[in-house]
């Protein structure tokens, strides 16, 4: 627990084992990945604040995070940045063909961050993919689509707080099985 926030202690391989236990359950769980910035936004958003308190995994991304865990004796392994978990996956759901969605950014760069993962995963399964600016009135067909495509993996690329405020909202309409946000990821993805 940094400043109310609970991270989780693992290292990469055990977050990545631990998303994989996610899909195996037919619900949907969410992870987040707070670094300083985000344990400090929410020290000003209760909401927040009670968000990363219900989410099932908050990896720690950023030394900010594993600094102050020295400070409290609670010492995290290592860094797990939200982006390099985002590799590790896409890398094991292409191996085991679970279904991906992107979610978020400006819509040529989901695009682009849609076709490079195709350039350089073969097996790669991408179901879907929708740029991060719309209406209410759009929400509720882009949720139909992640849901009637199957989607075990939801990448959600809206910034913090926002994506992990979406996926919260939105838990009981969603059906994959994993939801995670992922920050700038795909603007670096579409390079
Ligand atoms: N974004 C979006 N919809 C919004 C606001 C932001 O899709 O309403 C996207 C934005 O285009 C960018 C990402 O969210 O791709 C935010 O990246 P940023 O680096 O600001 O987020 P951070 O990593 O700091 O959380």
């Amino acid at each position: 627990m940094i400043f109310d926030v609970p991270i989780d202690k693992v290292n990469m391989k055990q977050a990545v084992d631990t998303v994989e236990k996610f899909l195996s359950e037919d619900k949907l769980h969410m992870v987040a990945t707070p670094n300083a910035e985000i344990v400090m936004m929410a020290q000003k958003d209760p909401e927040y604040k009670d968000i990363l308190n219900k989410t099932d995994l908050n990896v720690p991304d950023g030394s900010g995070v594993i600094f102050a865990s020295k400070i409290y004796k609670e010492e995290l392994p290592e860094r797990v940045a939200g982006f390099d978990l985002m590799m590790e996956l896409i890398k094991v759901a292409s191996a085991k063909k679970y279904k991906i969605y992107l979610l978020g950014a400006k819509s040529d760069v989901v695009k682009g961050a849609y076709l490079n993962l195709k350039r350089q995963y073969s097996g790669i399964d991408i179901v879907g993919f929708h740029d991060g600016y719309f209406s209410k009135y759009d929400e509720a067909e882009i949720i139909n689509d992640i849901n009637e495509k199957n989607t075990d993996l939801l990448f959600v690329a809206l910034g913090a707080p926002k994506q992990e405020k979406w996926i919260y909202e939105n838990r009981n309409k969603l059906k994959a099985k994993v939801a995670i946000g992922v920050g700038g990821s795909f603007d670096v993805i579409a390079g």
